[in-house]
């Protein structure tokens, strides 16, 4: 892996970095980039954009790891509003949302499982009302457990729920096996936080490897496997895992984050697979923006020449 990503991880949680960081405006490029907007309304017109390319979105409110339980009420009446906005523009079959349990509540002492579940019911509810469907993002591994718990608790009244599960985490391919029942949505992706070798694969290759035995678990089940990556040889190994299992394209989709291999995202649609783009808005957008930097340290020169000229 990168010199620089496990730095730039661990810059993900700096405060005093995300202060001088977040001084950069949102319109500035290297943010652009990965993020559309501050606003809902923002991020309603960009979905917008991407249903009229052939594509499908999940919208992620950002914030995370928020220790003010006012905060994480914020956090779910912003996903309520955007739930009806997109309603309102008419997107509810192409776009859902994606929502992080830290973000809720999760990280509040003593009481902190039992305001995220409150919260993610409330947003579930407003998501099933609305037409549409909820995810869970899933956080670092301090957190796989009470988040598959708030999951499990979740489906009995919101079976339709989306699970992620992380490859580069050594118990990924028994949580596979545990979520490949019918209906069950299941995001794969490789993993995006800085994880110790106890817990997680450290190298690449073992890490494309989980994720392929991983991929053929979720696809041999039963379950709805979302594909989460950019990475070509993933993406050409799932297709080919996919027909032979009997998949036909909509019984699973690929799934990428928003300005990553756009053109790629629209080949694969217009091949007739669903293609789900993951559209993060808002103003905390500084972790976000630091994973995305970690996993292509390319962009950091980039990303320092934006920061001086605060462009
Ligand atoms: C829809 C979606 C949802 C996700 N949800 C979660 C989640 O809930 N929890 C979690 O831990 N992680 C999540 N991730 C992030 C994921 O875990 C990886 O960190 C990220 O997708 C990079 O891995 P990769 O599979 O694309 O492969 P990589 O091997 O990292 O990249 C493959 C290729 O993709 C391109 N690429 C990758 N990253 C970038 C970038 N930042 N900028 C430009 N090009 C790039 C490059 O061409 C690269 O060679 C999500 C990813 C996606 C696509």
């Amino acid at each position: 892996m990168s010199l620089l990503r496990e730095p730039l991880l661990l810059l993900s949680r700096s405060r005093t970095v995300k202060k001088l960081v977040s001084t950069l405006p949102v319109s500035s490029g290297i943010v652009r980039n990965y993020v559309p907007g501050e606003t809902t309304a923002t991020a309603v017109d960009a979905t917008a954009r991407l249903v009229a390319d052939g594509l499908t979105a999940t919208l992620d409110f950002l914030g995370e790891d928020t220790l003010d339980a006012e905060q994480a009420e914020v956090t779910a009446a912003a996903y309520l509003a955007l739930l009806k906005q997109l309603s309102a523009a008419g997107l509810q079959r192409h776009a859902e949302v994606s929502v992080k349990l830290s973000a809720i509540g999760q990280a509040l002492p003593d009481t902190g499982h039992k305001i995220a579940l409150e919260n993610a019911r409330t947003i579930c509810r407003a998501a099933r009302n609305a037409g549409t469907t909820v995810t869970l993002d899933m956080e670092d591994h301090t957190t796989t457990d009470a988040t598959l718990a708030t999951l499990r608790d979740l489906r009995k009244d919101f079976p339709e729920t989306g699970a992620v599960v992380q490859a580069y985490l050594h118990r990924t391919e028994a949580d596979c096996r545990a979520l490949t029942h019918e209906g069950s949505r299941v995001r794969l992706c490789k993993g995006a936080y800085n994880e110790p070798s106890s817990v997680a694969f450290q190298d690449r290759i073992e890490v494309d490897k989980s994720y392929v035995r991983c991929l053929k678990v979720l696809l041999a089940g039963q379950g709805y496997p979302m594909i989460a990556t950019h990475d070509p040889r993933m993406v050409e190994i799932a297709s080919s895992l996919a027909s032979r299992y009997g998949r036909s394209q909509g019984t699973y989709e690929f799934q990428m984050l928003y300005g990553i291999r756009p053109e790629e995202q629209k080949r694969l649609a217009s091949s007739g697979e669903t293609v789900r783009v993951y559209l993060p808005y808002g103003e905390e957008w500084y972790g976000y923006l630091m994973r995305r930097l970690a996993e292509r340290p390319k962009n950091v020169r980039f990303f320092l020449r934006s920061l001086i000229s605060k462009k």
